[in-house]
Formats: structure tokens, sequence, C-alpha cells
């Protein structure tokens, strides 16, 4: 069997070993070191390279604890292959614990591929992407919904392009957002550049859940089985999956007056006419009932219970009759386990 190649930075990894890094990427103020945690797991036998990356936006926590649990998991006498375990992207933002840059509100995963003299986003994009992404063959870049909302366990990934939609099917999770990423998003710039990259959505800022961390490290085993990182393990397919790829099967439900939310539905499975949500005003002498407008799987809710006009209550995405049966079934079964992230 052949050998995997070491990996470069600016030292190099050798097959068969596991580095610890902090990689500086910035200065703070005082001009000490801004440095990303990263974990390197050089396979002993040849395989693929592939990324895992957590906290872009700094508050978005669930992925930095797999991140850690994957660094940890694998050794590199198993993996044919390298991982490259990116812990935390956007220190500044995790040391904050908020979602951009502090300062200027800089958004890191907007900021792709970057720019080696630019603003202080651009230049640690482009660390972390000539560093590191660049030399990867596929990737995988956690995030969970942003603060005051949360959001149903889902892969969004560019289903049209035949790389993705292999990389995404293998992560196994029942639903897949399909489309084009922001263009100077991680998941964008490296797909483009030849590095298959999905983005994995999962649950709430500021929180470790940890059955949405469980699945999350399911899929990334099974998509290692997929591409032969882990060739003994098998790779795992959801009970259904749902791609939903067209903008009219999906709406976000806004708000029409101000108030406050109460939260109605049982399951993010919805039927149309359905109450989700009502907004009453404080002297309870206006209720507003919102209702589905058409069924589907409620994928995103905020948390935050009170609303003005515009301010969005939930993401509705359509699902078809197949798929319906196939969830109400698992309701039924108790195997349903999109509770999780409620
Ligand atoms: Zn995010």
């Amino acid at each position: 069997m052949a050998k995997q190649p070491p990996f470069r930075y600016d030292a190099e990894v050798d097959p068969g070993d596991v580095r610890h890094i902090r990689y500086e990427i910035s200065e703070t103020y005082l001009g000490d070191p801004v440095e990303v945690p990263v974990t390197i797991i050089n396979g002993e036998h040849d395989g693929p390279v592939v990324y895992i990356t957590a906290a872009l936006h700094g508050d978005e926590l669930n992925g930095v604890k797999v991140v850690q649990e994957v660094a940890d998991r694998y050794t590199p006498s198993e993996i044919h292959g390298t991982l490259v375990c990116i812990h935390v992207c956007n220190v500044p933002g995790y040391l904050a614990q908020q979602r951009y840059i502090p300062i200027y509100d800089l958004d890191l995963n907007r900021s792709f591929p970057g720019k080696a003299q630019s603003n202080t986003a651009e230049r640690m994009a482009n660390a972390i992407y000539s560093t590191f992404i660049k030399q990867c063959d596929l990737g995988i870049d956690l995030h969970t919904s942003t603060r005051n909302r949360t959001t149903m366990y889902h892969v969004r990934a560019d289903m049209a392009n035949p790389a993705v939609k292999r990389l995404a099917r293998s992560f196994g999770s029942n639903l897949i957002l399909s489309g084009d990423a922001d263009g100077s998003s991680l998941r964008s710039v490296a797909t483009t550049d030849g590095i298959p990259t999905i983005t994995v959505e999962m649950g709430k800022a500021h929180s470790f859940q940890p059955a949405l961390i469980d699945r999350a490290l399911h899929g990334i085993e099974s998509v290692l089985a997929e591409y032969e990182l882990l060739p003994g393990e098998p790779v795992t397919w959801p009970g259904w999956t749902k791609v939903i790829d067209s903008a009219k099967d999906k709406t976000w439900l806004r708000a029409d007056t101000g108030g406050l939310v109460d939260m109605q539905y049982e399951h993010p499975l919805v039927y149309e006419g359905d109450t989700i949500c009502t907004i009453t005003n404080h002297f309870k002498t206006r209720e507003k009932i919102v209702t589905a407008p058409f069924t589907g799987l409620l994928v995103g809710v905020l948390q935050n219970p009170v609303a003005a006009p515009g301010h969005p209550l939930c993401h509705l995405v359509s699902v078809d009759e197949a798929t319906v049966r196939e969830i109400e079934r698992e309701i039924e079964s108790g195997e349903f386990t999109e509770q999780a992230w409620v």
C-alpha cells in the first residue's frame, strides 16, 4: 500500500504523525499572535486530504465540539489519507463569543479566499485558505443558526455539482438544502477551486447540543467511509432524505405585528393550515395567528420570543407526500429525532 506524503504548511507532518498546531493568522492590538488551533492527522496510508472547519462564526459552538472529538478519535494508523481539523477559524469572534470579528463586525465567512494585503478578515481568511484548505481534496464546514434562532440539522450543498452531491449524500443527513453559497464563503470558494465542500447547519449558537454533535460525528465517519479514509467502515444512509432545490419549496414566515410570540407546533412537521405560532400584544387585546401556508418541515425557528413586523419567525420547507408519510412513520415509532434542535 502506498504511503501518504507529508502534510506541508510552514513545517511538515510526516505520514503516521499527529500534530497539534497553533497557527498564527493575525495579531492583537498588543502585538500578540492570534493563533488558530489546528490538528493534522496524517495517515500512514495514502488517501484524500479532508478538512473540517468550525467557528467561522465565533459563537457557533456545536461544530467546535465536533472538531475536538474528530481530532481525538482517529489515529494515523487507521486513516488512509489526511484529516485537517481547524478547531476555531474566527478566533477573535470566538474569544468575544460573537458571530463576527469584533470591532468592524467583519464576517470571516464572506472573506474567502482572502488577500494578504487587505482588511483584517481577508488577511485571516487568506492565511487559513492558502495554508490549509488549498491542499485539501474535500471539506466539511460546521455551522449553527445565528443567535436567537435555531435550525434543524441539515446540509447545505450545491447538488448540481456531482462531486458536491457525492459528499452531501455520504454525510447522510435527512435534509439537504441545495444551492450556491455566497460567493465569498468558504464553501463557495473552495468548491469553485475544485475542493467540494458542504456546510452543516446544526442547532443553535452558544451551546453544545449532544444529540446533534453525535449525528455530525456519524456523518463525518460516513464521509470518511465513502472516500475510503476508513476503508472498513460502512457508509450510513438516513431513513428519509429530502433535497430542497427550488426557492418555491421554502419560505421564511415573518411577523406582521409586534408582540409576544408563542410557538404552538408539536413537531417540526406541520400541515397546511396548522397554527405555528401566535403573536399577542401585551394587553392580549390583539392576537395574530400564523399558520403554515403548505405542509412542510420547520427548518429554522425563532428562539427569542418577541417580534416586530418583518422579523423572521420560522423557515418552512415543503415536503412531498411520500416524505410526509415516512416522517409520520418515524414519529409514530419514536425514531424521529428532529426534536433535539428545539
Ligand atoms: Zn455560521
